[in-house]
């Protein structure tokens, strides 16, 4: 096979140089109608991917199609995406490929973009070949049947309700709209579809269109599959000859199709939205050439760098020293298409930013002038080698991700270039920067301002979101003022651009990359430990450097991938951090400001590959540094000196404080189903801050209060911490030694001891928990349900059992309450966790068309009938599942970041059961389908007294008047929750559980 003279061993395949996958790159041959190989139609482009070191094989499909080809049926490339899956010629059964996938630990997924559609899934590596038979076959001839289409075009309606209250999406529809409505250009359409953009003649029609739209569009010229496994590429190629080897081919006279019309906007445009959310955003947006095709000298790139750069002097500092604005993106890669291109600078203002909106734009243009003047050569050398760092010690991402995003490349590099094209610069070209610079002018610009100051002042409606917005007149000073801005000549525009100037050279660039060795035994790549049993390839876990009341090192060299990186975790532990709500508040807003005072030096470092940021948990505050070993020590010390004098100007405080106002704000606004999952939390864990009264207290802060509480924290606290990565033990001390000698904390007085409610159990009468309330957001039309089936601590035997209940639960209740009933878009399940200990399986609708208390009676009703599926399950089923849960348990890390973050896991949780995963695939594989029905029966099924249920129900607008009917008839089996404050304080707790013990973990002389 692999002497064919169109397969290649693709040699010259630019790859990282960490990476040991090898590749083979071919044109499969198209077939005809007589399944006789032929030359008169291209055949489909295919690269395989060898990997030794994977547990699960991918595959991904990329076509060259999508909403750019809907025609008159708005979400037509949508709709055909979501069916490709629902049953095929050789497996009609509708789930054959998801279940099949379930059962073997895979899943499979889908995205439709503007002109392509790319479908991907995964499964266990020795599953691979009946996988790809089941993946072949939805590309080679799927049913599309007609109440499949009914059924999915609820799913695709959903899907857009989901959307419908997201400023995000609103913009981008609006500002489609506002350039693609000259000429009716397709850019301008809706591209996700709903009810009514897909069903204007009905579903036989539908079904017709979805059918036509396959045949016309789903061949293999327009086709790209990857395929990734640990198998030998021989063997992979002679799979994918067998099972892609008949897909729909059309000859290469009959392919061509007119290209995508260019876009011919008039502008300039100035149009004011009003928000969904509290929030004040100006959108600049610029139409460019077509820049796919420049890849190789990404002249965007650098306008991107430049313009989106937060360093000193920057357009972003210059913006934030007046408080106009708190946060800028420059994006010049989101909205490229093979016709056009649109870079895009997005910020978000503050009040007194909106209020100076035109300034603002002045500004934006003044640093676009700047950058019309001068480019010096090494800002593109500079980028051009953190590319190329980038690309050499690329970390791999998870087999499925691999795939889909391979399978793109394919159709928009060069094969040479299909791993390395879109992080390398091979080319400086000016003279296309300039022309691309040269676009961002006045008369060419979009500019989008939102404010819940509009409302009431819009002129027009979005038929697709109800986005209410006025298109309003540019006014000629303003115009004039940008120009002059841009122009450089004279500072015309009356605003003080003091300050404003290109970035330095970046003195973090990492220059040694050699790797080290470690000394100790223990961390050899073939150490197995008791506890770990037979299992050699769980790579050694960390060991404890020091131990003492102010620190606990964590120290692992990597034995795993060889790389020049190091990732560096720190929890301040300190119960200052989340024993009130005020200081709870303190503690959000102190690393908000943490992290903006290191900004000055931390965004340069994050351009040279080494990252860190500050958040804040119930444990203390945390800091992560990762990327490149050679500057991290620098990094770090500056960060601890930077934030030991807190240097933090009212003007800062206020701009911090209004930045997290904003953050809970648009939390009260977020999804349904994401205040189900709060509520239910709120319901059952102590402490929990309600968000409401964080919000409220954080009004009543001031800068006096943040600095007395950073003087609090920094001075007691125990610094646990995990150096993991290429690194020496010595350097890991050092490391721990500048955050005690920068800080020098004493001990903590206490910690924070995070409890759970124990729900109360149904009894004989079987009355369960409920909380319901109206959706925050009053204009959102979605509901959801968040029902939690609470078992409480467990061994790992019965953790084991309820892994392997929700293994197989997980795919049949998205196969029934999803696709079957469709109840909603989003149908999620998974093992819960309060606390760090208490188990529950949860269960997650959010629908728009059914209301809470149905959702739960079809869950209820779904959990009945699983249980008779299970028990008629055959033995090899349920032991093909076990394996399946065992693989998924002992699935290796795929990069350093994957491991660094299981071992802080079991350290932030202070468990440190670092060998959890391979002791819970032990347990599994002594769990039986007895052991699973006993336990379904006892905490899951309603006719259990032993059940702890709680649902909570979030009732949208949709379904508002349900609430109200249904409020004066509590005590029907129930108990209703009305306030989770009040709940959680009468409720009987789980006990505390004993805190571990660290001596098997010490890395002591004799481990040398
Ligand atoms: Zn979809």
């Amino acid at each position: 096979m692999s002497d064919s003279p169109s397969t290649r061993n693709a040699d010259d395949l630019e790859v990282p140089l960490v990476d040991d996958r090898s590749y083979r790159y071919w044109t499969l041959p198209a077939t005809s109608t007589a399944d006789v190989v032929t030359t008169d139609r291209p055949g489909l482009r295919v690269l395989l991917v060898h990997d030794d070191s994977v547990d699960k094989g991918a595959a991904a499909v990329d076509v060259a199609v999508g909403q750019f080809q809907d025609g008159d049926l708005p979400g037509l490339a949508h709709l055909t995406e979501h069916m490709l899956f629902l049953g095929t010629q050789r497996f009609p059964q509708e789930n054959a490929l998801d279940s099949f996938l379930a059962a073997h630990g895979g899943h499979s997924n889908a995205y439709t973009d503007l002109e392509h559609t790319v479908y991907y899934m995964d499964v266990q590596a020795a599953q691979l070949e009946p996988a790809l038979d089941r993946f072949g076959s939805c590309f080679e001839a799927p049913l599309l049947l007609e109440n499949c289409v009914a059924r999915e075009l609820q799913a695709v309606d959903s899907e857009h309700g989901k959307n419908k209250q997201s400023d995000f999406w609103r913009y981008h529809q609006l500002t489609k709209t506002l350039l693609g409505q000259h000429n009716s250009h397709v850019y301008q359409q809706f591209g996700t579809g709903n009810l009514e953009s897909l069903q204007p003649q009905g579903t036989a029609v539908l079904r017709q269109a979805v059918h036509d739209f396959y045949q016309r569009y789903y061949h293999t010229a327009r086709m790209t599959l990857c395929v990734l496994g640990n198998q030998d590429l021989d063997v992979l190629q002679g799979w994918v000859e067998k099972y892609f080897g008949s897909l729909p081919s059309q000859p290469s006279d009959t392919l061509v199709e007119p290209p995508v019309p260019p876009l011919t906007p008039v502008l300039p445009q100035r149009v004011h939205v009003v928000p969904t959310r509290e929030t004040n955003v100006l959108e600049l947006q610029w139409c460019l050439r077509e820049i796919q095709s420049l890849y190789r000298s990404k002249p965007t790139r650098i306008l991107s760098h430049l313009l989106g750069h937060e360093g000193p002097g920057s357009l972003l500092a210059v913006l934030r020293e007046r408080l106009w604005v708190q946060e800028l993106y420059a994006d010049d890669s989101s909205k490229t298409t093979s016709a056009f291109s649109i870079f895009c600078v997005q910020l978000e203002l503050t009040v007194l930013g909106w209020e100076h909106v035109n300034d603002v734009v002045a500004t934006v243009y003044r640093y676009i002038g700047l950058l019309q003047n001068e480019i010096p050569a090494w800002v593109a050398d500079e980028l051009q080698t953190t590319a190329s760092t980038q690309f050499r010690f690329l970390s791999k991402s998870s087999p499925s991700d691999t795939v889909s995003r391979v399978a793109h490349q394919m159709q928009e590099f060069a094969i040479a270039h299909v791993l390395s094209g879109p992080y390398l610069v091979y080319e400086h070209d000016m003279a296309a920067v300039q022309s691309c610079l040269a676009s961002l002018h006045v008369d060419n610009m979009l500019v989008l301002v939102a404010s819940k100051e509009y409302t009431g002042q819009t002129t027009a409606t979005d038929p697709w979101y109800g986005t209410q917005y006025a298109t309003v007149a540019l006014e000629p000073d303003a115009l004039e003022a940008w120009r002059q801005a841009r122009s450089a000549a004279t500072d015309g525009s009356g605003v003080d651009f003091i300050g404003l100037h290109l970035p330095d050279r970046n003195d973090m660039l990492a220059t040694d990359f050699e790797l080290k060795t470690s000394p100790y035994a223990v961390f050899a790549k073939t150490n197995t430990n008791d506890s770990n049993g037979d299992n050699g390839n769980v790579p050694p876990p960390p060991r404890c450097l020091l131990d003492t009341d102010t620190c606990r090192l964590w120290y692992k060299p990597d034995t795993e991938f060889r790389m020049p990186k190091v990732n560096i975790m720190c929890v301040l532990r300190s119960a200052t951090a989340y024993e009130s709500v005020t200081q709870s508040v303190l503690a959000s807003l102190w690393s908000e400001t943490a992290d903006e005072l290191c900004n000055v030096f931390s965004y340069a470092a994050s351009m040279a590959g080494l990252h860190c940021n500050f958040s804040n948990t119930r444990n203390g505050m945390e800091l992560h540094l990762s990327g490149y070993h050679d500057k991290a020590h620098v990094l770090l010390q500056r960060i601890v000196d930077t934030v030991r004098d807190f240097r933090v100007t009212p003007d800062l405080f206020e701009r911090i404080q209004s930045k997290l106002e904003q953050q809970f704000q648009e939390f009260l606004v977020a999804q349904p189903y994401q205040h189900a999952i709060y509520a239910g939390d709120l319901c059952l864990e102590t402490p929990k801050w309600d968000i409401h009264d964080r919000l409220q207290c954080l009004a009543s802060l001031t800068l006096n209060d943040l600095q007395h509480f950073g003087r609090h924290i920094l001075a007691r606290f125990q610094l646990e911490m995990l150096v993991h990565g290429n690194v020496t033990a010595s350097e890991a001390v050092q490391l721990s030694d500048i955050v005690l000698l920068g800080w020098r904390p004493q001990a903590p007085l206490n910690q924070i001891d995070v409890r759970v409610v124990q729900l109360p159990a149904q009894g004989s009468e079987g009355t369960s928990t409920v909380h319901r309330f109206s959706g925050w957001n009053e204009d959102d039309e979605n509901s959801s349900v968040c029902n939690i089936y609470q078992v409480g601590t467990m061994d790992t035997k019965m953790n084991a059992t309820l892994g392997l209940l929700h293994h197989l639960i997980r795919e049949p209740a998205f196969g029934q309450l999803r696709t079957q009933e469709q109840l909603g878009y989003i149908v999620h399940t998974q093992v819960k966790t309060s606390g760090d200990k208490v188990k529950s399986l949860l269960f997650l609708i959010q629908s728009d068309s059914f209301d809470p208390i149905h959702m739960d009676q079809r869950i209820e009703a779904f959990l009945v009938d699983f249980r008779h599926k299970l028990v008629q399950m055959s033995e090899p089923d349920f032991a093909a599942n076990v394996g399946a849960l065992c693989q998924s348990f002992l699935e290796k890390n795929k990069n350093l970041s994957e491991e660094s973050s299981r071992y802080w896991h079991v350290i932030t949780n202070q468990t440190y059961r670092f060998y959890r995963m391979s002791e819970l695939a032990a347990a599994a594989q002594t769990v039986t389908k007895l052991d699973v029905l006993r336990f379904l029966d006892r905490h899951v099924l309603a006719t259990s007294p032993y059940r702890r249920k709680l649902s909570v129900q979030v009732f949208g607008q949709n379904h508002i008047a349900d609430l109200l009917d249904k409020t004066d008839v509590a005590g029907d089996g129930i108990v209703l929750v009305e306030s989770a404050n009040d709940f959680r304080r009468s409720q009987a707790l789980f006990p505390m559980q004993a805190s571990a013990s660290i001596e098997d973990w010490r890395l002591d002389a004799k481990d040398d």
